[in-house]
């Protein structure tokens, strides 16, 4: 049986025309300009280059963006304030703050006082808990995503055992949840987890969001299992990326698999202008 690579580039960039398309009407039909205000603290570079790229991606889709770039010294009240304002802005309809922040500003307290409306990140613990009893709130990007990755590449979810490798609230923990929800049999795995390759090997789906480079090997692969890599991984000598999983190694073990770069990476920015323009509907109360 031959592998299907699955083309996060292609599926990404149909996501955000779908997005373009919708983004335009919603300004035809009701005059509303959707827009996304993105907020950096300091000049962590891995952090510039991910918040050029959504700026870069909101041209692309027709939104407004608002870009703050703020300095290592902002202090947590300064970035309080500007939140506040952005809250109260009926013009913007996401609030994006670009993590990590400084470690003077605690990234709880920011993310709790970003109104849940314009939470397009899904950090919010009510869209976390929306999420969880199955009620409308955003979701977090990476995992939601992967989502579409599977349905648009014509893979059955209901009925599958899906593993999911890492736990942490913004790929992990809400991944379980999405699984759920499109009623996969779902188990959560982490570090402490006893025999992890013989876990994995249960999976027909298996999702790998660990942040070590190539551990998911052969080993932990069922024959004819899909694998989504969700790691991004520097080498810091050849500065080449690699994901959670050893591609070569199960290349030929697994039906299809997302290659990194390329795969679970580009989705995430798409699924994020796909949530700031469900927040502009929602806010402005357009039936599109
Ligand atoms: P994280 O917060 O560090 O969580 C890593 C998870 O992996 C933890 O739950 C940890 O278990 C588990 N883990 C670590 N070592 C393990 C081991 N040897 N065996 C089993 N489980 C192990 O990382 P994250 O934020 O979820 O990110 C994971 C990876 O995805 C990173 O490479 C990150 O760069 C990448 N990522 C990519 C995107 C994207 O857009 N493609 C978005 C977000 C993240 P414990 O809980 O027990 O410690």
């Amino acid at each position: 049986m031959e592998t299907k690579i699955i083309d996060g580039k292609a599926i990404s960039a149909a996501v955000k025309d779908e997005v373009k398309e919708k983004t335009a009407l919603l300004f035809e039909k009701f005059g509303v300009k959707a827009c996304l205000a993105v907020i950096l603290v300091g000049s962590d570079p891995a952090s510039a280059v991910y918040v050029r790229n959504k700026k870069r991606a909101c041209e692309y889709v027709g939104f407004e963006s608002l870009s703050y770039e703020l300095p290592e010294e902002t202090t947590q009240d300064e970035l309080l304030g500007l939140i506040d304002k952005l809250n109260a802005d009926d013009k913007v309809h996401g609030i994006l703050v670009q993590m990590p922040l400084p470690k003077h500003i605690d990234e709880k307290t920011v993310i709790d006082r970003i109104s849940p409306a314009k939470d397009v990140d899904g950090f919010h613990p009510m869209s976390v808990g929306a999420l969880c009893i199955g009620e409308p709130g955003f979701v977090s990007c990476t995992p939601a995503g992967i989502i579409q990755l599977l349905k648009r590449s014509g893979v059955e979810i209901a009925g599958k055992e899906c593993v999911i490798v890492g736990r942490s609230n913004i790929v992990g923990k809400p991944m379980a949840l999405l699984m759920l929800r499109e009623n996969a049999t779902v188990t959560v795995t982490h570090s402490r987890t006893k025999d992890l390759p013989a876990v994995c090997r249960r999976a027909d789906i298996l999702i790998a969001a660990i942040g070590k480079a190539k551990m998911i090997t052969e080993d932990y692969v069922k024959e004819g299992a899909v694998i989504i890599d969700v790691g991004i991984n520097r080498d810091p000598e050849s500065g080449k990326l690699f994901g959670d999983v050893d591609y070569e190694n199960v290349f030929d073990k697994c039906s299809a698999i997302t290659p990194v770069p390329g795969g679970v990476g580009p989705m995430t920015i798409a699924m994020l202008m796909n949530n700031c323009l469900e927040a502009a509907i929602r806010l402005s109360g357009a039936k599109l």
